[in-house]
């Protein structure tokens, strides 16, 4: 008897049918066009030790199969014995079709397994882990920036000096976008150790750094919206000078943003899938023009954040030139209004779990932070 389960923090998966003798079937659970191809389910195996073919569609009720595959072939991971700890499956034991995919799997007698197709970072254990580095380090100390619609506390961590400039720090806004969360997870171990530099940058900058700033859609398992069903990326929606943004959560960023002078903005996303026009690790990022920033000094800045996105980071590893921001999403809004320069990164799941994801965050973070620090000395 083979069960099959998405009842869980970060799960995602439904429809699950038995088609055929060791063949089943089921449909991600999408939000939006191209938002629309995040998986994560258990196969419980109360029978003996048995092979099985699972089809995996694309969500009808959202019928963007293209949006769907094109996140396709990418790692799909699998768990052993401890049911969060992933290694990647053979590639030859997925296939890739127009609208699904079918993943061949390996049993064990009375055994359960995860499979999904982006290593999660749940909600309650990233704030275990911010707990625990604020418990474990004096220099840093946990704040919220208020109540998601579902009353969660959207959690970060503080450290560095006050009065000193301020960088915020921020992933989880496309909820399952989890490399993001991982890359601003190693972030917040990063600036609060002990290595030199990281000592070194908490007496220059003031660090506020959020890795789940979408909470709700993280425990939902979806792939863009808040709990309102809102896309907390394009904050702004329909109107994009409105005085704030849609969702709650979005002004709750908006109030953390602007209620203070801050000096940078560091965003994370992700996405899924080898693309045939890249070089590995198929990392990228996101731009707005520079004669967004009114401000010379904001402007210069910006620049060189540019420069650095470019020079020293594997973001160009997917195409020679950034994608341009959306005039709706915060980086825009926060550029025209406010002249807050950003860093916008986007990590290819397909080739990064937690540990690459850490890697190349940290890459971005650590070259951001040297080169303000130099331009502001
Ligand atoms: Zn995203």
């Amino acid at each position: 008897m083979i069960k099959f389960s998405s009842s869980f923090e970060c799960g995602n998966g439904k429809n699950f049918c038995h088609i055929k003798e060791n063949r089943y079937r089921c449909e991600v659970s999408g939000d939006k066009i191209t938002y629309c191809y995040y998986f994560c389910f258990d196969i419980k195996n109360e029978g003996s030790e048995t092979e099985i073919d699972i089809e995996i569609w694309h969500d009808p009720d959202i019928n963007d199969p293209e949006g769907f595959i094109s996140h396709f072939p990418t790692t799909i991971w699998v768990s052993t014995q401890d049911i969060n700890r992933f290694h990647p499956l053979e590639q030859s034991l997925c296939t890739v079709f127009k609208d699904h995919i079918v993943v061949h799997l390996n049993l064990a007698p009375e055994s359960i397994m995860r499979i999904t197709n982006n290593w999660p970072s749940p909600y309650s254990d990233t704030c275990n882990f911010i707990k625990k580095l604020a418990d474990e380090r004096t220099n840093t100390e946990v704040f919220s920036l208020g109540k998601t619609v579902l009353k969660r506390d959207i959690v970060g961590i503080r450290t560095g000096t006050q009065g000193k400039p301020r960088i915020l720090c921020l992933a989880g806004q496309h909820p399952i976008e989890f490399p993001g969360i991982w890359a601003v997870r190693t972030i917040a171990d990063f600036i609060t150790s002990k290595i030199p530099y990281a000592e070194e940058m908490r007496k220059n900058f003031l660090f506020e750094i959020i890795p789940i700033v979408n909470p709700d859609g993280n425990i939902a398992g979806r792939n863009c919206f808040t709990e309102e069903g809102i896309d907390l990326y394009q904050a702004f929606g329909e109107n994009p000078d409105a005085e704030y943004p849609e969702s709650v959560e979005g002004r709750l960023l908006w109030k953390w943003a602007t209620d203070k002078k801050a000096a940078l903005w560091i965003n994370f996303h992700c996405y899924l899938g080898w693309r045939t026009n890249s070089e590995y690790p198929y990392d990228g990022w996101y731009q707005v023009p520079y004669e967004t920033f009114s401000d010379i000094r904001e402007r210069e800045i910006y620049c060189l954040m540019c420069d650095v996105m470019r020079l020293l980071t594997d973001a160009p590893s997917t195409s020679i030139e950034p994608t341009v921001h959306w005039i709706n999403s915060l980086e825009y809004q926060l550029a025209k209004r406010y002249n807050i320069p950003h860093v916008f990164y986007e990590i290819n799941g397909g080739t990064a779990g937690p540990f690459q994801s850490g890697k190349r965050g940290l890459q971005v973070f650590f070259n951001t932070i040297r080169t303000l620090e130099h331009y502001i000395r």
